[in-house]
């Protein structure tokens, strides 16, 4: 009888990425190392948590296509990339039997950090040891993973501006390393497992998400090109949606297409001296970076987030409006606010939204319509390419003033001021709102000043009102903590 050869398996999540990845570059020397053994690489795609996440069809398209690209990219290093389509995280446990029937030694992953993934990934880890299968996790989600920036006394920065000089602080005192790419002496046939596995091959993607590039090369060029060319601009831009002045890289870092050690090790070599200034573009994108940093820690050391408690624990019993027809508006962009009108035929339209517009849109949804800031969570989750647990929330806790923000409830954006400020012309408006083309640069912002155009709806609510509104909700859980 032939010999089984035996096989080391990375299983990819949320790193679809063949640079920098450590779980393929340690698999791949652990097989090199040993005789008659392979690595193989594995996707599993679970339609149904995806759907209980809100995962948008967008991005599930998206990472379907990443994986196909990658099972070609992989196949060039020798790595032979199993893609299989299970219906949620209970059948994960019955793949990794099958394989471990089929020769499965090791496995290898990067650590995940919401409560359902870190609860499945441990009794997968128990199964797989008892059955004498070597497991393998990497923390490299962060370049400082969460836990290891803490207070004097050991506890987690509950504000931004102190965990971030910290963060720097380590930065100053460690190199941010690479992984090269992984490569295997030898190509698994995965037809060999065809007898063993009771699962069916990844379901390709609609290409509803086409104009995101998937290749990796071309992924690393659009980084590359961003720190050599437009990082300097960055701290000047970033603000103004009509300028393409950010990076665009969300999407690949929510997927781990890129890893943020990519980024920063690319910054430095591409600007280390503006690194020391602290307003220069390159150290305000950083600082971007970090902020992604800081809610991945808030997270993991605060999991009743991720059950959908506010931070803020007072804020919990806001006696939200939650009007259905307002927040309908809201969500299809009939405010009667142009920016957030505009703001929403970008996120319904592209996948996508400029940060200042997801403050200002999560603002007016919480503060002028007064609705609870986890209908607007789960609504941009249902639509956002880069969606992604930790920053969402993050936004939207800060946005509603329930989570970790330094600056009070009270102040509240005015959406017409935000747009004349970083809309000025109206060129953001103008290129979703085809309606509106005709104001002029100052009506645009607030065309009702006469009368509404007749192919423009009136505002839904007026907002020094609303302002007042809000502010006696917050007022009313703030009085009764004392
Ligand atoms: C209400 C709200 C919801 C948000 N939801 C998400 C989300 O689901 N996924 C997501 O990746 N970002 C989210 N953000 C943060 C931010 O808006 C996006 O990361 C950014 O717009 C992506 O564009 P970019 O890649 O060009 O960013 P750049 O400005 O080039 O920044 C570089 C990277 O830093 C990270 N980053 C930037 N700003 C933030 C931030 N405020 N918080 C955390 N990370 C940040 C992202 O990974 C981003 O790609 C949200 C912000 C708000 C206010």
């Amino acid at each position: 009888m032939a010999k089984k050869t035996s096989f080391h398996v990375v299983w990819l999540r949320n790193d679809l990425r063949s640079y920098d990845n450590a779980a393929l570059y340690n698999a791949a020397a652990a097989a090199h190392a040993e005789p008659e053994s392979a690595v193989i690489a594995l996707f599993i795609a679970t339609p149904e948590t995806w759907q209980q996440h809100h995962m948008a069809p967008l991005k599930q398209d998206f990472i379907r296509r990443r994986v196909a690209q990658m099972q070609k990219e992989l196949n060039d290093q020798n790595i032979a990339l199993l893609a299989l389509e299970a219906g949620n995280y209970e059948d994960c446990m019955n793949i990794f039997r099958q394989l471990t029937d089929a020769g499965m030694i090791a496995l290898y992953g990067q650590t995940e950090y919401e409560l359902r993934e870190q609860h499945r990934d441990k009794i997968i880890s128990q199964q797989l040891q008892d059955a004498g299968v070597t497991v393998n996790w990497y923390d490299r989600l962060c370049i400082m993973p969460p836990g290891s920036i803490l207070t004097q006394n050991g506890d987690t920065y509950k504000v931004f501006t102190p965990f971030k000089r910290n963060w720097l602080a380590r930065l100053h005192e460690q190199e941010v390393r690479c992984f090269p790419k992984a490569k295997s002496t030898m190509l698994f046939n995965v037809h060999d497992l065809a007898g063993h596995l009771s699962f069916p091959a990844m379901i390709d993607g609609d290409d509803s998400s086409v104009k995101w590039p998937v290749a990796e090369q071309q992924v690393l060029e659009i980084m590359r090109e961003f720190c050599q060319q437009h990082v300097a601009d960055y701290n000047n831009d970033r603000d103004f949606p009509a300028v393409k002045g950010t990076s665009g890289l969300s999407a690949y870092l929510a997927c781990g297409v890129l890893s943020a050690h990519q980024c920063v090790n690319r910054l430095q070599m591409e600007a280390r001296p503006a690194l020391e200034q602290e307003k220069s573009g390159a150290s305000v994108w950083l600082s971007e970076l970090i902020w992604r940093e800081f809610y991945k820690h808030i997270l993991v050391a605060y999991p009743a987030l991720i059950k959908h408690k506010p931070f803020q624990a007072d804020t919990a019993a806001i006696r939200w409006r939650n009007n259905k027809k307002l927040f309908e508006a809201w969500c299809e962009g009939k405010t009667g606010y142009p920016i957030v009108d505009a703001a929403m035929r970008q996120l319904n339209q592209t996948g996508w939204m400029h940060n200042r517009l997801r403050m200002i849109t999560a603002s007016f949804l919480v503060k002028d319509l007064q609705i609870d800031w986890r209908w607007g969570e789960q609504y941009f989750m249902s639509k956002l390419i880069d969606g992604e647990f930790a920053a969402n929330n993050g936004g939207w806790q800060w946005a509603a003033s329930t989570g970790t923000d330094a600056a009070p409830y009270f102040r509240i954006f005015n959406p017409v001021t935000q747009s004349e400020r970083f809309d000025p012309q109206g060129k953001f408006i103008r290129q979703f709102m085809p309606e509106l083309a005709q104001s002029d640069n100052k009506e645009i912002h607030w065309p009702h000043k006469k009368s509404t155009p007749s192919n423009y709806w009136p505002a839904i609510v007026d907002h020094n009102e609303a302002r007042k509104i809000t502010l006696a909700l917050f007022t009313e859980v703030k009085k009764s903590d004392e």
